[in-house]
């Protein structure tokens, strides 16, 4: 049996000065990407989500609606195959300002939402796709 691992995270978008902004992190393997985080006991797949919001890019945000759910493998030095569920929501930001986490990732910053999804397309995993565009959709957005 592989290991199993479920992490949660968010599209976290903003209004700054009548704009929308999308962030994005940049992760620890060089990546763009979304801040996500492992579950841990006693936590709901929300919960999880806001707390490594808060832990990752120092922003407090709120659940807007579910995205979607997204399930890859990779390769742990220790454990073997891992199979993993990551559970995606659109939050929208609070307070708090941008600080990235360094120990958990290389960077974060807002975007508009067609650089974003530039982004996405140059540097990211090919099964954020499907994440980022849902949450666009969810935000009215085209891009
Ligand atoms: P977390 O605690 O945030 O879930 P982690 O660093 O323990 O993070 P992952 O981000 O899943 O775990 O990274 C483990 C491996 O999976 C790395 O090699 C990474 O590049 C790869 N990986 C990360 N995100 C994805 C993805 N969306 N699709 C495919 N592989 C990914």
């Amino acid at each position: 049996m592989n290991r199993k691992e479920i992490s949660a995270g968010g599209v976290v978008y903003r209004q700054k000065d009548g704009q929308l902004q999308i962030q994005l992190i940049q992760d620890r393997y060089g990546k763009t990407s979304l801040a996500k985080g492992k579950m841990e006991a006693g936590e709901t797949v929300e919960e999880t989500a806001l707390r490594e919001i808060w832990e990752e890019t120092g922003i407090v945000g709120k659940i807007i609606s579910p995205v979607d759910i997204i399930a890859y493998q990779y390769n742990h030095p220790e454990y073997g195959v891992v199979d993993k569920e990551v559970h995606y929501y659109l939050v929208e930001a609070g307070e708090g300002t941008l600080k990235p986490q360094i120990e958990e990732i290389n960077g974060v910053d807002w975007y508009e939402p067609q650089e974003a999804w530039k982004k996405q397309l140059q540097g990211g995993y090919s099964n954020n796709d499907i994440i980022l565009q849902k949450a666009l959709e969810l935000l009215k957005i085209d891009v």
